[in-house]
């Protein structure tokens, strides 16, 4: 069985990275993945302010597809992923949304058991795996595994779940694909910047696709099409996301320009996913319904 364990990691995604593993297109891999703080909370009493902040992110791989060209797409079926028995989540200063008004860090270990997520005594939430950084080696100079961009990243998407499949645009030879930040639950924004951070094992199976390349990661769930997009700005951030979508809407509907205009906006969704990294991302859900193939 193809497996990276969690020691093979990186916190920058860089085409100049030696692969952890080599397989080829059509693989099944199993990636073991640290929390986003690399494990490094276990106990409600421990301070954020002595965690090691230079390791947040770690990202497992890179994992190297021999087929893959820059200019390809790469396809990452998402077969499975299995979260461990606690979560942490974190209320820090200055972080998020509400960090002006937080006096001092608070740490939540939160025990995971069957299919909840356990926060107090008497709320429990539904256990919803998603990946929070996945992505490939970015174009140009290499991007910190915080940073979510064209290359995938740190999205916070929580529609990257088990049985979802998701495209990106392949930059460098071999692709070089990692990831890790799982997440047990998180809300659309992630406002307070940490999910329920768990660590776990993600199995997918990677193609390369020799189609025409994309600009940004695109999802596929049973229902939905999504276009991802991440910015400086919320506002161009979902602009840039609505506009891939229309663009293949265009193509693959054979509509005008006007008309897969008024398709998206009586059908489709602009949705946030994070808006706490230093980039915030966007996506643009289309129904399935409306339109079988994307790519
Ligand atoms: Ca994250
Ligand atoms: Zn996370």
């Amino acid at each position: 069985m193809n497996k990276i364990k969690k020691n093979r990691h990186v916190f920058i995604m860089d085409k100049d990275h030696p692969p952890a593993l080599k397989v080829k297109s059509g693989s099944l891999v199993t990636f073991e993945t640290y929390d986003c703080f690399q494990n490094q909370i276990t106990r409600e009493d421990q301070s954020m302010e002595t965690l090691d902040w230079d390791h947040i992110n770690p990202a497992t791989g890179p994992l190297f597809i021999e087929e893959a060209e820059p200019g390809d797409v790469l396809k990452i079926e998402i077969q499975r992923i299995a979260v461990n028995a606690y979560g942490v989540i974190a209320a820090i200063p200055e972080a998020g949304l509400m960090g002006d008004q937080v006096q001092t860090s608070t740490i939540k270990v939160l025990p995971i058991k069957g299919d909840k997520v356990i926060f107090n005594e008497n709320i429990r939430l539904p256990l919803e795996p998603m990946i929070g950084v996945i992505g490939v080696a970015p174009e140009e100079e290499g991007v910190p595994c915080g940073t979510p961009g064209a290359h995938g990243g740190n999205m916070d998407n929580k529609k990257i779940q088990e049985g979802t499949t998701l495209f990106l645009p392949i930059y460098a030879k071999g692709a070089l694909l990692s990831m890790g930040d799982l997440h047990g639950a998180m809300g659309d924004g992630e406002v307070m910047v940490s999910g329920v951070e768990v660590g776990g094992e993600v199995t997918v199976q990677v193609e390369v696709l020799k189609v025409e390349s994309i600009n940004n990661p695109i999802l596929e769930n049973s229902e939905y099409f999504y276009t991802i997009a991440s910015h400086k700005e919320l506002l161009e951030a979902v602009k840039i996301a609505t506009r891939d979508m229309q663009k293949l809407v265009m193509k693959e509907l054979d509509l005008s320009f006007n008309e897969a205009g008024m398709l998206l906006s009586a059908a489709g969704n602009a949705e946030i996913c994070q808006v706490v990294d230093p980039l915030v991302t966007a996506r643009f859900g289309f129904p399935k319904y409306l339109m079988k193939k994307i790519l």
